[in-house]
């Protein structure tokens, strides 16, 4: 298998019951396999068709899941015939599915990173618009439960980095499958207020997730390193007390999607707009 097709099309075991199917160097999509079903957390941007490797993996019926709806997460949906998602995302979700420019801008990003994707995409079937018109979407919500057989997965609405933003909990193994909203990574906030929550509705969804210390093992964040600490959720929530603090020293930068400023606070990026600032000058952090 060559550079680009193993970078699409990657398998990492993690454990009997939990895979990685990395999708080049952007989004840790999760594969995580009970007896009766298993469940895929995450479809990526979807350049390849990735199925296959889950076919390696189990023959169960798997459910799809998105942890939000941003490009790197759900556009690889079309591959699938149903999907769940917050319905406060759902609208986002087609809304970059359907603008063929962001979607070819993407694809472009990538291949700077790796040119030999461009012998596999498909880039006119890619950046259509309305892929995604053949799958059809199931809300979910605060507490749903997927039961997997001997494991479950319970949803944990955490708005913030999108209005639809979840966390999946897997009590039977203490495993917290957080998206971008905890990640040792860039956790983007400059698409605007219509598109992303004010801090302290993200600062009420970190604390929620740091109560569940006594049952968290184990982190499972969509982007970077992983697992991570549960700690992580409070170095988020003192990088968005840090930053307001102190934005004035931070410095604009080039992100794949407009310019933001770039806050870093120990293992943390936070990417922002102005109006993220003064927000957080107007309506304050403590919830
Ligand atoms: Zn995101």
């Amino acid at each position: 298998m060559d550079k680009a097709l193993l970078r699409c099309k990657s398998i990492e075991k993690i454990n009997n019951q939990l895979y990685c199917l990395k999708e080049i160097e952007s989004v840790n999509r999760y594969l995580i396999v009970g007896t009766s079903h298993a469940l895929l957390f995450d479809t990526g941007y979807g350049y390849l068709d990735f199925k296959e490797q889950i076919k390696k993996i189990t023959d169960l019926p798997v459910y799809v899941v998105n942890s939000h709806g941003h490009p790197d997460h759900g556009l690889g949906d079309y591959l699938f015939k149903n999907v769940y998602i917050h319905v406060n995302d759902y609208y986002q979700l087609l809304a970059f599915d359907n603008d063929s420019t962001t979607k070819l801008h993407t694809i472009k990003y990538r291949y700077k990173k790796l040119p030999e994707l461009k012998n596999y995409i498909n880039e006119q079937q890619y950046i259509k618009p309305g892929n995604l018109s053949h799958t059809k979407f199931h809300f979910i919500k605060d507490h749903d439960k997927f039961d997997l057989g001997n494991l479950s997965l319970e949803v944990i609405e955490i708005p913030g980095h999108t209005y639809g933003s979840i966390a999946l909990f897997c009590p039977e193994k203490g495993w917290l499958f957080t998206g971008d909203s905890v990640c040792y990574y860039n956790i983007y906030y400059q698409m605007g207020l219509q598109l992303q929550a004010p801090w302290k509705v993200y600062i009420r969804s970190l604390n929620r997730l740091l109560n569940m210390n006594k049952q968290v093992s184990e982190l499972y964040p969509a982007h970077g390193q992983k697992p991570i600490p549960l700690s992580a959720a409070k170095e988020t929530k003192e990088a968005i007390f840090d930053l307001v603090k102190n934005y004035q020293d931070d410095r604009m930068i080039k992100t794949i999607n407009k310019d933001a400023y770039a806050h870093y606070y120990k293992h943390t990026l936070i990417l922002y707009s102005n109006e993220m600032v003064k927000e957080a000058l107007h309506n304050g952090l403590d919830d």
